[in-house]
């Protein structure tokens, strides 16, 4: 049996979910296929930007019982700085934290009122091609406990919104890219007094033993308040290119928990949920974004930010810009305007954030060397004016257009960089 769609999205994640709310929104006929069954977990910080809470809003997702955070606390060179989200025009001035159980149903929930059909339990296993010219006319995808490769399912256009693993492009030849960078992070949940906090934590050293005695271990953690009574903590690591760091996460937790104040009651018994991580994909780390019918979205496409390891922002405005691009396709009347129309996908893409990515590539080459991560730490985290741009840039949160002169800064330094 065949069945069909204008457009299938592979994943329901945040990506693959915002894609088709968006073109199920125009009218298009758009399946969904994803692999397990919502609610459902995924590894993450929970950690929303007001980048993302634009993108939340925009998506007309009712985030006002979920915590709010007013901005970000950082620890390092022995100081503790506190910046408040900047006043933008372009976001709101305000973060989230939000556990993926509840983000990820809602917004799957949002494409599904918009009218998306929603497939759970349906994993896709390969590419359907035109055996002559190569481009994707659907997949297959089975059900769960299957055996075979599938039921067939075509469209005229296909989004892997499918995660890290981006299974669907990789077999279709994009491969990822090992010399842009990589993260991998670690994360799992307490009860703690700190769920109060209304600001998300970052320490951006993390120590082996008693802070400024011992040595110091690589990589960065996080505290984020989620709600319920609940701390999302993690850390992680980031690499200028994709090879293994070789760090044993687990044991670099549990050091860390360790030396923590006690009264955070980060214990084993006020732990929920094992310690779990995953890669973060960065700076389009696979490409192209589109080519032959196949779309990629999210982190399928590589697109955490260098910067802060953040990707839902960026999952949920590439859903956004791929659908815009699909619609304007659909329109028109010859295969060679639809083309024209797609290949603004992947120049939006570049347009947008091909520079900031370009900037989160020698941040991340910057940072490696620990001589700079420490002259960064203290020389920068006393000086607030710094701290308050450096805070725009790492968080992606600056206007494009207008704005401060920070944020005129920023742009400009994006425009000044070959685009990544
Ligand atoms: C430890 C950790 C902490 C992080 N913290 C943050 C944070 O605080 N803030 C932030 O913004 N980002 C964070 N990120 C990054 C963020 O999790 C991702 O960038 C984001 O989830 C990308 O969304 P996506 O929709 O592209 O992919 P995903 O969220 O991975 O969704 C992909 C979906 O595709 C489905 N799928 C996969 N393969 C198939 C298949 N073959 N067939 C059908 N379905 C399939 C999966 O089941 C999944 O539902 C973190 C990542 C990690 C690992």
């Amino acid at each position: 049996m065949t069945i069909s769609a204008d457009v299938i999205v592979v994943g329901a994640g945040p990506a693959g979910a915002s894609a088709a709310h968006y073109l199920a929104r125009a009218g298009i006929d758009v399946l969904v296929l994803e692999k397990s069954s919502f609610p459902r977990d995924k590894v993450c910080g929970d950690g929303l930007t007001p980048r993302a809470v634009g993108e939340l809003i925009r998506m007309g997702i009712d985030t006002t019982r979920w915590v709010r955070n007013y901005g970000l606390r950082t620890y390092g060179g022995g100081r503790c700085v506190e910046v408040p989200w900047p006043e933008l025009t372009s976001m709101p001035n305000y973060g989230l934290a939000c556990p993926r159980t509840t983000l990820d149903n809602t917004l799957v929930e949002r494409a599904r009122t918009s009218g998306a059909r929603i497939q759970e339990n349906t994993t896709v296993t390969g590419a359907i091609t035109h055996e002559r010219t190569g481009r994707i006319e659907g997949v297959y995808a089975r059900g769960c406990g299957e055996k075979t490769r599938g039921e067939e399912y075509r469209a005229r256009w296909v989004i892997d919104a499918g995660g890290v693993s981006a299974r669907l492009a990789t077999s279709m030849g994009r491969k990822k890219d090992l010399k842009r960078p990589m993260g991998v992070a670690y994360r799992t949940y307490f009860r703690s007094p700190r769920a109060t906090d209304s600001m998300m934590e970052s320490h951006l050293e993390l120590w082996e033993g008693e802070p400024h005695k011992s040595a110091l271990m690589p990589g960065y953690g996080w505290i984020f308040p989620v709600g319920g009574g609940l701390v999302n903590v993690g850390l992680g690591s980031l690499s200028s290119t994709a090879k293994a760091s070789g760090l044993d996460y687990r044991a670099m937790f549990s050091t860390w928990m360790n030396n923590v104040p006690s009264e955070w009651e980060f214990t084993p018994r006020n732990q929920q949920g094992s310690l779990r991580g995953a890669a973060l994909p960065m700076a389009f780390n696979r490409k192209p974004h589109y080519a032959d019918g196949l779309l990629l979205v999210g982190d399928a496409g590589g697109m955490v930010s260098p910067f802060n390891g953040e990707g839902i922002a960026y999952a949920l405005q590439a859903g956004r810009y791929a659908a815009d691009a699909i619609v304007q396709a659909t329109a028109r009347p010859t295969r060679m305007s639809a083309e024209a129309a797609l290949s603004r996908y992947p120049q939006t893409l570049s347009a947008e954030l091909g520079g900031y990515y370009t900037l989160g590539r020698i941040f991340a080459m910057l940072i490696e060397r620990p001589e700079v991560m420490h002259a960064c730490v203290t020389y920068g985290l006393p000086r607030p004016t710094l701290m308050r741009l450096v805070m725009k840039l790492l968080s992606d949160c600056y206007d494009r257009h207008g704005g401060d002169w920070m944020d005129r800064l920023i742009a400009a330094f994006t425009k000044v960089v070959p685009r990544a």
